[in-house]
């Protein structure tokens, strides 16, 4: 459906036929996912039903367009596909019904107006003067420059955007760079995974629509209230990992009960996200969930960890200190569980202050 832009939000909605009771509803899971009070879904809703549709931008790179799949595929209310909807999708070059010069006219007109948002996915070509990413016979390089130079903020969307991804990998023959490695003197904000959960990229927005300023960043320029929490620290497999009962191949008994992940090569003990929380797929599931280990696609250069083996957690490697799940011959399985649940204790208390330590190490 087309969109006035002169209409409020609230008026949208009423066109649309989105109730309140909707509307509200969407607001309280964006008031949970920024990790706001409850009762600020309230200001939430009241600064949503009055705003102006921004226009956005949305420029694509080099990227295998999963971020844009991420965003076809919003599945939260109804009033989220609605409110990216709205204020979305002013030029997208792979969505957008216009083509050719209709198309970048409708991007010029953008850019002349200014005060919009720019979103971009994937990474930017710039050896050789940027010439391996061409839109419309510009290097993306340049049409960066140019939409970043006139915008009110930029968020990126996904590894590539973020860092440079998976076309920055050696020997990046195309100079493959993130936005934040071109582009200074403009807020962004980093929105990173493999790709992004497009209900992080709905709250970033509504954030911004609503208190008018971005939400708190972390060092690297992500959201901290998508970034700001360990994955391991709210894995549901956390119990068996402090217990020391492991997964130690595909398929087997630990594997078929759920069992941790970390010898799998889990990244989730240095990992930042929201995953465990808001999960995908309608809040259904996530990777650990479905049986495979966080492969940290939040993080600098995580297309060069090695997906399956364990992450270095600390020097004294914890699960090897853990007690075998099996009791000991010649031992009760009374005394063997007693001694195995105190070792175990201790060995989750020190394994969980060492992670602690090691992230924060990896983060000063
Ligand atoms: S290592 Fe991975 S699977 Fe195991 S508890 Fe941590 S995040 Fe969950």
């Amino acid at each position: 459906m087309d969109t006035d832009r002169s209409l409020t939000i609230a008026e949208e909605l009423a066109l649309r036929g989105i109730t309140r009771r909707e509307f509200l509803k969407f607001c309280t899971i964006m008031a949970g996912i920024l990790a706001l009070p409850v009762d600020r879904a309230e200001k939430i809703a009241r600064a949503l039903e009055n705003v102006r549709r921004p226009p956005v931008v949305w420029l694509e790179f080099q990227d295998c367009a999963g971020c844009t799949e991420s965003l076809l595929r919003a599945n939260r209310p109804s009033v989220a596909e609605l409110v990216l909807d709205i204020i979305s999708l002013n030029y997208h070059e792979t969505i957008m019904a216009p083509a050719g010069r209709a198309a970048e006219k409708s991007l010029q007109d953008t850019i002349k107006e200014g005060g919009y948002l720019t979103i971009v996915e994937g990474s930017i070509s710039t050896a050789d003067n940027g010439v391996y990413c061409c839109i419309a016979g510009r290097s993306a390089l340049e049409i960066l420059q140019e939409v970043a130079a006139n915008t009110a903020a930029i968020i990126t969307v996904g590894a590539c955007a973020f860092y440079g991804g998976w076309p920055a990998t050696p020997p990046n023959p195309t100079g493959a760079k993130g936005v934040k490695d071109i582009i200074s003197g403009v807020p962004i904000v980093n929105l990173p995974g493999c790709p992004m959960n497009v209900d992080n990229l709905t709250a970033t927005v509504v954030h911004y629509l609503t208190f008018k300023e971005l939400p708190a960043l972390d060092s690297l320029g992500r959201p901290l209230f998508a970034h700001g929490h360990r994955i391991h620290d709210n894995c549901e497999r956390r119990g068996h990992f402090d217990a020391g009962e492991f997964v130690e191949a595909w398929g087997d008994e630990g594997h078929r009960k759920g069992w941790c992940l970390y010898k799998m090569g889990c990244k989730g003990p240095v990992a930042f996200q929201n995953c465990p929380s808001i999960r995908w797929n309608e809040g259904t599931s996530w990777p650990v969930g479905a049986g495979h280990g966080c492969i940290a696609c939040a993080a600098l250069n995580f297309w060069e960890m090695p997906a399956y083996e364990p992450v270095p957690i600390h020097a004294l490697t914890p699960p090897a200190t853990y007690p075998a799940v099996e009791p000991a011959a010649g031992m009760s399985p009374i005394t063997a569980g007693v001694i195995g649940a105190a070792v175990g204790v201790a060995a989750g208390v020190a394994g969980a202050v060492a992670v602690h330590q090691l992230t924060k190490e990896k983060e000063a």
